[in-house]
């Protein structure tokens, strides 16, 4: 059979679609390696709107839960399918090959009138001595979600991009001192905000600084750089260290047929979630939109499928 639409990923983007594509009565193909959304980690998200606190596996079951309640015979859900290819089949009528693959090795292919690729992120990970031991014991990958805990304490942020500097803004609000730990001595944010950012009297920028361990016992007590002009090593007491030193999307089975910034984010436009290949959308994470989170990704989610709902119904 050929399915109006195929949604690819699992997260609140796929899920937010997903919702929708049962109210709009699309034949739709749900398909997801897991339920996992980034946030799953996360102890306590406390910016799930209309929600006052849930933890992430928590968040992950609602969501999951609230789809397949809706499903019905409109959307067949596939859990367990990892996407691998996606190609064209035919131009007219446009018709794509959704190409998947279980842990059992065995290969499926399935074909659709429409992609909607919401398969998410993660975060490109610290590689340092004592990173992965302190992982949520004061190493953390998300000033918006955990930044709040280290209230009137002294924190580094590592990364030195637009993402780095907003985190510090954020963190700089409550914390009693903010480094910004940078490679080089040129920064990768823009002039305006890292001259916004710089002149807090709580922040202080250190430059030519890699990382080279984290220090503690059963939480972060500290940070050792080594300074790449003089070749010092050198360390900071710190109680909170927040990585942004990018992500890495999702979507390496796409990259044949869409174009992508350097780093691997789909390029979609932000009015409809439309990518720049004719019946294909993409949502949440995977996009190069300029900010990340479950709501967000909801919400574009929810914009792409109406979206597709009228390329579908009304040739738009
Ligand atoms: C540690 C951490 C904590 C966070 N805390 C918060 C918070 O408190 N509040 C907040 O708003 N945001 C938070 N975020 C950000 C938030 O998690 C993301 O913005 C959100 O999960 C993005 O949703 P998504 O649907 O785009 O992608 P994801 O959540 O990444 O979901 C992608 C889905 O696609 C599936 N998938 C991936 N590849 C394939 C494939 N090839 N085939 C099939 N399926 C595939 C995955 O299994 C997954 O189900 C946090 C992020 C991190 C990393």
């Amino acid at each position: 059979m050929i399915y109006d639409l195929t949604i690819i990923g699992g997260g609140p983007a796929g899920v937010g679609a997903g919702v929708y594509a049962v109210r709009k009565r699309l034949k739709t193909l749900f398909i997801t390696k897991d339920w996992d959304a980034q946030s799953s980690v996360s102890e306590s998200i406390e910016n799930w709107i209309g929600t006052v606190k849930i933890s992430g596996t928590n968040l992950a079951k609602s969501l999951e839960n609230h789809l397949r309640a809706y499903a019905g015979d409109s959307v067949e859900i596939h859990t367990g399918e990892i996407c691998t290819e996606i190609s064209k089949k035919s131009e007219s009528p446009l018709i794509f090959s959704i190409k998947t693959s279980k842990a059992s090795g065995e290969t499926l292919e399935y074909e659709a009138k429409s992609v909607l690729i919401t398969t998410g992120s993660s975060r490109r990970k610290l590689d340092v001595k004592g990173a992965d031991i302190f992982e949520h014991k004061g190493l953390t990958y998300c000033a918006s979600c955990d930044g709040p805990l280290f209230a009137n304490m002294d924190v580094a942020v590592i990364g030195g991009g637009n993402a780095a500097f907003e985190s510090t803004s954020q963190l700089s609000a409550y914390c009693k001192t903010v480094y910004i730990l940078n490679r080089g001595d040129k920064f990768r944010a823009d002039e305006v905000t890292v001259n916004r950012v710089s002149e807090k009297s709580n922040v202080k920028i250190i430059k030519n600084a890699l990382p080279e361990e984290v220090k503690g016992d059963k939480f972060v007590s500290g940070l050792i750089y080594k300074d790449s002009v003089s070749g010092e090593s050198k360390e900071i007491p710190l109680s909170g260290i927040f990585v942004e030193i990018g992500a890495i999307p999702a979507t390496s089975f796409a990259s044949k047929l869409l174009e992508m910034d350097q780093t691997g984010h789909v390029m979609v436009d932000p009015k409809n979630q439309r990518t720049k290949t004719l019946g294909i959308w993409s949502a949440g994470d995977c996009t190069d939109g300029l900010y990340h989170q479950n709501n967000i990704a909801v919400g574009d989610g929810v914009k792409a499928l109406e979206d597709i709902y009228l390329f579908l119904h009304a040739g738009k």
